[in-house]
This record gives C-alpha cells, structure tokens and sequence, in this order.
C-alpha cells in the first residue's frame, strides 16, 4: 500500500448532519447546507434521504424552479420519477445518476416512488460561477451500468462518477467545478489511496460501516462511523482504511468559485438583488424566457 502523492489531506471537521423537513414533507439528512456546514465551495448543500417509511418520502418535491446551480442525484436503493420544463421525463433508479444544470432555469419535479422496501439516494448542489449562472439548462443523465466501476485489487470497488479513479474516467464532463464524485465500497481491513487535485476542495461522507481517513498509509487518520461527513484540508491525496466492518462513502472534490453566494431557496446567485430577480421573474411568468 503505497500513498499516491506526497501531500496527504487530513480531516479538518467531521459532523453528521441534520434531520430536516424538505419539498411538500419530505424528511433527510442535511450534511452539509446547513447552519453547522454551510458550504464547502463549490458544495452548497449535500441531503440523504433514506426511509423504510413511505410517509417519510412520498410528499416529494413538487414542481419547484432552481436557477444558478447544478443539482446531482444519485440513488442506492428506490426510484426518483422525474418530469421537467423542457419535457424532460424519466425515472432514476438504483445505481443511476443525474446531473443537472439549471443554468437561468428549470422547473422540475422530483417524486419518489411508493416501493417496498428502502428509499436510499442523495442530492448534491454543486455551485455555478457567475459567468455560467444564467447559462443555457443541461442534463446528463447515467443509467447504472453506464457508471464504470472499478474492482479493486483485495475486494471493494469504486464507482466513478466524475474525475478518475485507477485510470478509469467517470463520464460526467465539462462541468465548471471539474468535480471528482465518486460512491466508494470497502470490505473490512482494506485501504485505499485517492489523488485529489491540490487546491480543490473535498469532502467524505461515510453512509455506511466506519473507516479511518486521512493521514498517511502507516498512520491513518481518524476513525469516522456512518452517518459523517469529513471534510477534508489541502492535499494531493487522500488515503482510506475500512476497519473491522464493510465502509462505504461518497468523495466529492470540486474547484472552489471563491465567489459571493447569496442563496434563495432553490435560487443560489452571487447577490441578493439577483434572487429577487428570479423570485420576480417566477412570479411574473418569465421564469423560463431569456
Ligand atoms: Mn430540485
């Protein structure tokens, strides 16, 4: 097990997130978007919503505009049905991924459906620097087996959504934040070592199983349990050892904007004046016009 760079990043805070009501009552886990972590740039908000209970879910999230932002929606277990402005209409499944960029605007839908058994998935905001806010909306979406997959030599595997693991490139591209996104599974005393492009910000959010991260391959860092998310400092690198149980964790790195955020609900622009605007342009009708 050797490290890959010379920098490894360390965990700089850990918190596991809130229970929070959402959509028309919809209960998640907000890890980060909330008072305690409220943004790493460009990360604005990263919920899990994950219920055995369908009263927990099926209110969803009625049609409701964004503007200024890219919304990621990932699924483990259950099915998200999804209709938009632009007569977009699918379904995202377990495995399956979309990644959606309002630009000046959408209005969507996303509704879970009543299944038996466990609805399990995330929704990650991704910010948009203020050239690219009023830009033209855009999806991409990914089908399960469309996202590689890489087996890891000693068990686990990686699913590579953005950025590259082991040579294996995710297909998501020409995204501003020139994210890394990644679903990551270790079985138990298995490590793993990540480059991470330096100056980028990066998190981890442990969603099952406990780990240690950070640090280096001889001394790793501290040992997080699921629900956490880690929010890691500067480096080349991170290194990962599971513990005595099966880990699983999401890593996101992404460049930071270093730019003025004002937030409005499902707006998130550079000023407020800019979020009255769109609430304006919402109510006035013109919300999808250029
Ligand atoms: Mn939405």
């Amino acid at each position: 097990m050797s490290d890959s760079g010379t920098r490894p990043r360390r965990v700089k805070t850990t918190h596991p997130g809130q229970s929070v009501m959402e959509g028309a009552g919809v209960r998640l886990r907000r890890i980060i978007g909330g008072p305690a972590v409220d943004y790493v740039d460009p990360f604005l908000l990263l919920d899990e919503f994950k219920s055995d209970d369908p009263n927990d879910y099926i209110a969803g999230f009625p049609m409701h505009p964004h503007r200024g932002i890219e919304t990621v929606t990932y699924m483990l277990h259950g099915q998200v049905q999804h209709v938009d402005s632009l007569g977009n209409k699918g379904v995202i499944g377990p495995g399956d991924l979309q990644w959606m960029t309002s630009g000046h605007g959408i209005i969507h839908e996303e509704m879970p459906q009543r299944q038996e058994g466990r609805l399990w998935g995330f929704q990650l905001w991704v910010n948009l620097p203020a050239k690219l806010k009023l830009s033209d909306p855009r999806y991409q979406e990914y089908a399960a087996a469309k996202i590689p997959t890489v087996e890891r030599e000693g068990g686990g595997e990686v699913r590579v959504v953005a950025g590259e693991h082991a040579g294996t490139r995710g297909p998501v591209s020409e995204i501003a934040a020139q994210p890394l996104y990644m679903d990551v599974r270790l079985p138990p005393l298995t490590a793993m070592s990540q480059p991470i492009v330096p100056g980028h910000n990066a998190f981890c959010y442990v969603y099952r199983g406990s780990g240690r991260f950070g640090g280096t391959a001889q001394e790793p860092g501290p040992e997080l349990k699921s629900p956490n998310l880690a929010v890691l400092d500067d480096g080349d690198h991170l290194n990962v050892r599971s513990e005595g149980e099966e880990l699983r964790f999401l890593l996101a790195a992404g460049k930071p904007l270093n730019e003025p955020v004002a937030r409005g609900g499902p707006f998130v622009m550079n000023t407020k004046a800019e979020i009255a605007q769109a609430y304006q342009d919402y109510r006035d009708g013109n919300f999808l016009k250029r």
